[in-house]
């Protein structure tokens, strides 16, 4: 039987959803979104900033693609879920029906109450509009402050850099994302940081922002009573569940939407994705009820249309995978590197001698089974790392064979040798590197 499949927002979540759905089944599909008309790459958003990209550009499918592909785009923003009669009420008050529902409404920028945070030249980074706003608000500036040591924090310090704006950034923390980077990963990016001309200040808070007459910023104070002069703040101190919108609705909310492992929320037919859902229980080893990450929204997408499309399903989370970029260092994690070792562990890490490469292992300390790995500098391959996590490789297992993992050969080599040396002298170990294997990497045997 067709049924009509609604799907609130047009993100990595919902659009991987509305994909999936289609490949799998004849269903009526049909995506409404009130942020763009077309599904952009949010992560991409810093790069129009720069100039490196347009907006065209961080479209990944041409607008032909919809109509081609069945799937209708709705642009308007839904005000009400009605669950009782299964319709949506939208701001320019038309009503859309639907047989299932699925709610992908992504994220919005916190702000934690400060004075002087509605000021005009106060903003975030979030939306395509937030975009539009930064491009308004840094014009002809000449001072700039952004509060947060998170992923956007850096991109917005970064954008800014681009445009020769000096820039201060102020981060709460001891050292650049230490509550998630490892000490010797965050002293090397904070170093990296600071090469690039940004005044990095740690253990720093915002107290207040104070505006001019025009009620434009014009500094900002912090905790220690600091004093910065500046005309933009950029508040970057993390994002929360867009969900306001179904205050009326029914549907359990606590800080996200509540689903269970099949993504299905307290009422029959509606479901949440991505961004704004969250697990009653954690899904995983490790894994947070919330997961604010661009791969996890195309997993939960993935999962909930094959539950959609022919066979309830439920989500998977398998092993942890992030990256980001830290001005032009690429940073990726596999499995699990926590800041700080836990009970049983052991690690082994390495940095090139110019201080913007590094790997850093971690294992049982017993069995040697690989547990997880930090890169900064060097891209590895995703299906390896993913594959040795999950077939439980040793750490010795891992390096003998880290030639398949390397990605950008002509940019990696030259380490191998003196990363397995390394272990070796540190561990009292006999690792012997092994050649390059194409049958290994692409699973040919
Ligand atoms: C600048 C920036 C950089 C990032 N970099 C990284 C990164 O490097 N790595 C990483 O893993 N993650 C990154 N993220 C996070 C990642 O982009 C998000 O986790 C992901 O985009 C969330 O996808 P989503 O589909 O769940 O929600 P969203 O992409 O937020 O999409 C939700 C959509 O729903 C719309 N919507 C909401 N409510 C309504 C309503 N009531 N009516 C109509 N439409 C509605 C919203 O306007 C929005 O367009 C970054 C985020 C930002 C902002």
């Amino acid at each position: 039987m067709q049924e009509h499949i609604v799907i609130i927002g047009n993100g990595i979540s919902g659009i991987t959803c509305a994909r999936h759905i289609r490949k799998n089944s004849d269903h009526r599909i049909t995506v409404i979104s009130a942020e763009t008309k077309h599904f952009f790459s949010r992560t991409a958003l810093m790069y129009i900033y720069m100039g490196h990209m347009r907006y065209v550009d961080t479209k990944p499918y041409e607008d032909f693609f919809w109509e081609k592909n069945r799937i209708e785009l709705f642009y308007g923003f839904v005000e009400n879920v009605d669950t009782d009669n299964k319709k949506l009420s939208l701001k320019n008050s038309a009503e859309i029906s639907y047989d299932k529902l699925v709610i992908a409404s992504g994220s919005k920028s916190n702000k934690f109450g400060w004075s002087g945070q509605d000021l005009k030249g106060v903003q975030g980074l979030y939306s395509y509009p937030d975009l539009e706003l930064m491009e308004e608000n840094t014009k002809d500036i000449s001072r700039a402050v952004v509060v947060g040591g998170g992923l956007i924090g850096i991109e917005m310090v970064e954008m800014l850099h681009s445009r020769n704006i000096p820039v201060s950034f102020l981060v709460r923390e001891s050292g650049f994302w230490n509550n998630v980077l490892p000490p010797l990963e965050s002293e090397l990016i904070g170093r990296h940081i600071r090469e690039h001309g940004i005044d990095l200040q740690l253990s720093t808070e915002l107290e207040s922002i104070e505006g001019d007459e025009n009620g434009k910023v014009k500094a900002i104070i912090t905790k220690s009573g600091e004093k910065i002069e500046c005309q933009f703040v950029g508040l970057t101190v993390g994002v929360h569940p867009n969900i306001e919108f179904l205050k009326n609705s029914g549907i359990e909310t606590e800080k996200g939407i509540l689903v269970n492992e099949y993504l299905e929320t307290n009422i029959e037919d509606v479901y949440a994705i991505g961004d704004c859902a969250q697990f009653k229980e954690s899904p995983g080893y490790n894994r947070r009820n919330i997961e604010q990450v661009w791969y996890t929204g195309r997993m939960h997408g993935e999962a909930l249309a094959q539950t959609l499309s022919h066979k309830r399903t439920a989500y998977a989370p398998g092993n942890w995978f992030n990256s980001a970029k830290f001005f032009d260092i690429e940073y990726q994690t596999y499995g699990w590197v926590m800041p700080k070792l836990q009970d049983n562990e052991q690690d082994f890490y390495w940095e090139d001698l110019s201080g913007k490469k590094a790997l850093h292992f971690v294992f049982d300390k017993t069995d040697k089974v690989f547990k997880g790995i930090n890169a900064l500098g060097i891209r590895l391959r995703h299906e390896i790392m993913d594959r040795w996590l999950t077939e439980k490789r040793t750490v010795e297992y891992v390096l003998e064979h880290l030639k398949d993992a390397n990605f950008d050969p002509e940019f990696y080599k030259k380490h191998e040798k003196e990363i397995v040396e390394k272990y070796n002298a540190e561990n009292n170990a006999y690792v012997k590197l092994k050649k390059k294997s194409l049958m290994n990497i692409f699973k040919l045997n």
